[in-house]
């Protein structure tokens, strides 16, 4: 296994930024990992675990330890009557593993069409889009933990996942390394048209019985007219989540902003959209450092338009996140992940 030295991480990240990582290596098998592992340890140095870099934005001074990435590939398919257990490694492409499942018949992740980076990183952040989250087709998650050297399984449940939430979040779990996924998708469910904008996009295509392969189509097709090609424009897609308010706030809050898109999401939750607040209440013009800018179609996009750097990044993010928070006391979280050092 080779091991580069100072490689630079806009070379492996969306953004196109990030400085460089003291040590790098790519592993596609567990040995592989294991012997990364015990090189970071013998040099005393933290590890980051890498997949596609679609959820990160990494400091222009880099990462002062191992980055690995994550090669592992592979799928399996077991026929369990009506639904099938699919089992994929951490480095396939998440998109090609949907492509695949969906040319199968298999319904479940069609609406996460299109979504970059590895199977491995799916559940960390517990993916979404168009009303399906990846936490309701995934039977169990395979980590290493490199604290006991031991491989095990978790369960659903386990995984704690919530809305862009999971144990692979918190703080005392960082250290698991997912090495395969286990999905319960079924031959023969119809797929969730009800998201706004899905069930508009099939009826002016005429498919009003959709199967997976033209909600994929949909989806992609949504996708590519709202968000940036990646092999063009540097971004981490979303970069803050929807903040969550209390059903008793949110009443307020639509009384202020009656046009305002607000969608239940538990019985003691609203969601509100990210996306309107950035434009309504922060006037996405005026949100701008260097290259880094609000995304035209998109103001929850942040993109790099060449040249920015992580501390351009970063900055814009501070100040749209402070702005509405003065404006409307509603907290922005980042979705996407800061890695190395920012302040
Ligand atoms: C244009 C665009 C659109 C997007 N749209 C969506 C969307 O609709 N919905 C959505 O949820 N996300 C979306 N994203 C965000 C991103 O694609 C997902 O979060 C994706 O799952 C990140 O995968 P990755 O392999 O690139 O992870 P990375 O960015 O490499 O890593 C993200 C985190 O996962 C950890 N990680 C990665 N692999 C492993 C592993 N094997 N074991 C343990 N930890 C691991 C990393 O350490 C890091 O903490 C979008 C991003 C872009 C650029």
């Amino acid at each position: 296994m080779d091991i580069k030295e100072n490689e630079a991480m806009a070379l492996h990240t969306t953004f196109r930024i990030g400085g460089p990582a003291r040590y790098f290596c790519e592993v596609s098998n567990e040995a592989e990992l294991k012997e990364a592992l015990l090189f970071a340890e013998k040099q005393a140095v933290p590890f980051f675990v890498l997949g596609g870099g679609s959820n990160i934005l990494v400091s222009d001074k880099g990462f002062p330890g191992l980055v690995i990435k994550m090669r592992l590939r592979g799928k399996e398919y077991a026929d369990d009557g009506s639904f099938a257990l699919v089992i994929a490694q951490a480095g396939e492409s998440w998109d090609s593993f949907v492509e695949d499942t969906v040319t199968r018949g298999l319904c479940g992740i069609e609406n996460l069409s299109a979504i970059p980076g590895t199977v491995g990183a799916s559940p960390v952040q517990n993916i979404g889009a168009y009303g399906q989250e990846v936490k309701d087709t995934i039977e169990w998650v395979e980590v290493f933990d490199p604290s006991t050297k031991e491989i095990r399984q978790l369960s659903n449940a386990e995984c704690a996942f919530a809305y862009r939430q999971s144990i692979f979040k918190k703080r005392e779990n960082k250290q698991l390394i997912v090495l395969r996924v286990a999905f319960r998708l079924s031959n023969d469910a119809r797929p969730h048209t009800r998201y706004p904008g899905v069930s508009e996009h099939l009826l002016k295509k005429g498919i009003t019985n959709p199967n997976a392969m033209h909600m994929r189509e949909a989806i992609m097709s949504i996708r590519m007219s709202k968000l940036p090609d990646i092999r063009e424009t540097g971004t981490a897609g979303s970069f803050f989540k929807n903040p969550l308010l209390p059903k008793e706030h949110s009443h307020i809050f639509k009384n202020l902003f009656p046009e305002a898109p607000l969608y239940p999401h538990t019985e003691t939750h609203d969601k509100v959209s990210a996306a309107w607040l950035i434009k309504k209440i922060g006037g996405e013009k005026r949100f701008r450092r260097g290259d880094a800018a609000v995304y035209v179609r998109q103001p929850l996009v942040l993109v790099n338009h060449r040249n920015a750097t992580a501390k351009d990044m970063f900055s814009l993010a501070c100040d749209i996140q402070s702005h509405i928070k003065k404006e409307i006391g509603i907290e922005l979280s980042f979705e996407v992940e800061t890695v190395g050092e920012f302040l």
